[in-house]
C-alpha cells in the first residue's frame, strides 16, 4: 500500500478531529504541563473533536506508575475528561518491534558506539578541525550528531541499540502556532536510537506509531519537542503511517525568575484541591477571554467557546505572574 491510499483512508476516517495529550510518567503535572494538558484539551474539543490520553511510559528506569495514576487523577479532577481508554506505551512495545522489523527494518541499524567513544571520535574531530582551519564559527551542536559510523557495519540489531537514518534535506510544516517551519532532522538530530540495547524503546519511536495508529490529526505540545518534529514526520512517513494533518507547538512556561518549568529543575506539582482557581491561573497564563468563576467543568465549556490561539502566536514563552 502507498502513502497515497493510506492518507486517503486517513481523510475518510478522521473526519472528526483527534488530540491527544501525551505525558511521560516521570513526575507530577506541573503549571507547565498542565497548560499543555488544557490548551489541547480546549483547542481540539473547540473543533469538536476527540481528546485521547496516551501515557509515555516506556522509560521503565524514569517512569513510575504511580506518577500515571496521578496523572490522570489530577486531570479527572479538574474534569478533563478523555476519550476512548487511555493508551499505555509500555503494554505496546510488541507492537513497536514490529514496526522495527517491517516497514521502518530498511533504515535502521545496529550501532554500538557507547558515549565515550563518540567523545572521543568528537574530540579527535575537532583536534582535526582545528589544526585544517582558522575559524572557530562552527557551532559544536553541528558536530556531535552521530556520525554514523556504524552505518555499513551490519551488526545484529537485536543485541545493539538501534539508530534510525533521518533525512538530509530540509521539511517543512507548518506550525499553527510558531508559523512556518523548515528542519533537516540529519543536520539538526543525526540518525537517532530508536531502540536502546536493553529493549527499551524510545520515544520518537513509540510516539511517531502511536500518533499514527490513532489516527491523531491535531498535535497540540510544547515547544521542547518541536526540534524533534520533523524526526516524528519522516519516521511516520517511513512507516506508513497517516500523517498529521495539524502542528502547534506552544509556548514554554517560565517562573517569575526566567526559568523554564520543569521536572528537571523541580517544578511544583499542581494542587487540584481548589481546581477552578487552577483552571482560571491556567487560562490567563494561557492567554485566553476571562471566563466566570464555577465549577472546573462549566469552566471549561466557556473556555472551549472562546478558546482562540492568536495570543499565543509565535511566542517562545509565557512567565507566571509573581504573586
Ligand atoms: N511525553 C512527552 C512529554 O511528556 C510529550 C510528547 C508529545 O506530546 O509528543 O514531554
Amino acid at each position: 500500500m502507498n502513502s497515497l491510499n493510506i492518507n486517503t483512508n486517513h481523510s475518510l476516517q478522521s473526519i472528526r478531529p483527534v488530540g491527544r495529550f501525551a505525558p511521560s510518567p516521570t513526575g507530577e503535572l506541573h503549571l507547565g504541563s498542565l497548560t499543555t494538558a488544557l490548551a489541547s484539551y480546549c483547542h481540539i474539543k473547540s473543533l469538536g473533536g476527540k481528546w485521547l490520553l496516551r501515557i509515555e511510559d516506556t522509560d521503565t528506569e524514569r517512569c513510575d506508575r504511580q506518577f500515571s495514576e496521578q496523572i490522570l487523577m489530577d486531570l479527572k479532577a479538574l474534569s478533563l475528561h478523555w476519550d476512548d481508554d487511555v493508551i499505555y506505551q509500555s503494554e505496546r512495545i510488541d507492537i513497536y518491534n514490529d514496526y522495527l522489523s517491517s516497514q521502518l527494518a530498511p533504515l535502521t541499524y545496529g550501532c554500538q558506539c557507547s558515549r565515550k567513544s563518540l567523545a572521543q571520535y568528537w574530540e579527535r574531530h575537532a583536534i582535526l578541525e582545528n589544526a585544517n582551519s582558522h575559524s572557530s564559527s562552527k557551532n559544536p551542536a553541528d558536530t556531535q550528531r552521530y556520525p554514523r559510523c556504524c552505518i555499513d557495519a551490519n551488526l545484529d540489531k537485536n543485541k545493539h541499540k538501534q539508530r534510525i537514518q533521518l533525512p538530509d534535506y530540509a521539511i517543512g510544516f507548518m506550525d499553527g502556532i510558531q508559523g512556518m517551519q523548515w528542519h533537516n532532522p540529519q543536520q539538526s538530530l543525526g540518525d537517532m536510537v530508536v531502540r536502546r540495547q536493553d529493549g527499551m524503546i524510545n520515544y520518537i519511536l513509540a510516539a511517531s506509531i502511536d500518533d499514527g495508529l490513532q489516527q491523531v490529526s491535531h498535535i497540540m505540545r510544547g515547544l521542547d519537542i518541536l526540534p524533534m518534529t520533523t524526526a516524528q514526520i519522516s519516521i511516520m512517513h517511513a512507516a506508513n503511517l497517516p500523517a498529521i494533518d495539524y502542528w502547534y507547538h506552544l509556548p514554554l512556561i517560565r517562573n517569575p525568575d526566567g526559568q523554564k518549568l520543569s521536572k528537571q529543575n523541580l517544578a511544583q506539582p499542581i494542587d487540584t484541591s481548589r481546581p477552578s482557581e487552577l483552571i482560571a491561573t491556567a487560562l490567563q497564563l494561557l492567554q485566553q477571554p476571562t471566563v466566570e468563576m464555577d465549577t472546573p467543568a462549566r469552566m471549561l465549556e466557556q473556555a472551549i467557546e472562546q478558546w482562540d490561539n492568536t495570543p499565543l502566536q509565535n511566542k517562545l514563552s509565557l512567565t507566571i505572574a509573581s504573586s
